[in-house]
């Protein structure tokens, strides 16, 4: 076999530089990534650790029920929550709700388009607007409503309430009329620095 003596030279003149690379790819690289991103990547089931990491600590902590979820943005967690109810005094403080709330502070925006939430558990009816109104694309939860219903929470009562019409619900609603109802739309409607959602 006749060996090339310049092509012996090109492969031995490479070889430091085939030699740093690969030092960089392994060894260098990875050290200079965040610590999340290392070795690690993220998946629905990664995700949902976390929502139920938030889940555990609010319940074992007494800090609401056990219910826990995450907001994710182009694959990066941008806002997270537990439920809060019983120490915030607050029954709008579950944790889809506080997972919003702090994704939407985070970035500093009312709208999280293109976002995807987590729950422990199937959000119920309040969340699922807070869910619309956020623009969510799209819900990953793991225990149903029904689930929640067999340890006691009304989830599955205020989805079977929506089924219903108005005056056959058990809070009635009842549509009464007012002389500033039309003139405050029509401010709206015609406000010229208005902020739309
Ligand atoms: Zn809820």
């Amino acid at each position: 076999m006749r060996i090339d003596p310049e092509k012996v030279k090109n492969h031995q003149s490479s070889f430091p530089a085939m030699y740093f690379a690969s030092f960089y790819l392994l060894i260098l690289l990875p050290e200079m990534m965040p610590v999340k991103t290392k070795f690690h990547m993220q998946t629905n089931e990664t995700y949902l650790d976390e929502a139920f990491e938030e889940a555990f600590h609010s319940m074992r902590n007494n800090v609401g029920g056990p219910f826990g979820a995450v907001v994710v943005l182009n694959g990066k967690v941008i806002g997270k929550g537990g439920n809060r109810v019983s120490s915030e005094n607050d029954p709008t403080a579950h944790a889809e709700i506080v997972a919003i709330r702090d994704a939407c502070r985070n970035i500093e925006n009312f709208d999280l388009t293109g976002a995807v939430l987590y729950a422990t558990c199937e959000p119920c009816p309040m969340c699922l607007s807070a869910i619309y109104w956020a623009n969510i694309k799209s819900v990953y939860y793991c225990s149903t409503r029904h689930d929640a219903d067999s340890i006691g929470f009304k989830d599955n009562d205020i989805y079977e309430e929506l089924n219903l019409l108005p005056e056959n619900r058990k809070i009635a609603f009842r549509h009464i009329t007012h002389p500033l109802a039309a003139g405050l739309f029509r401010e709206w409607t015609e406000k010229n620095d208005k902020i739309p959602y």
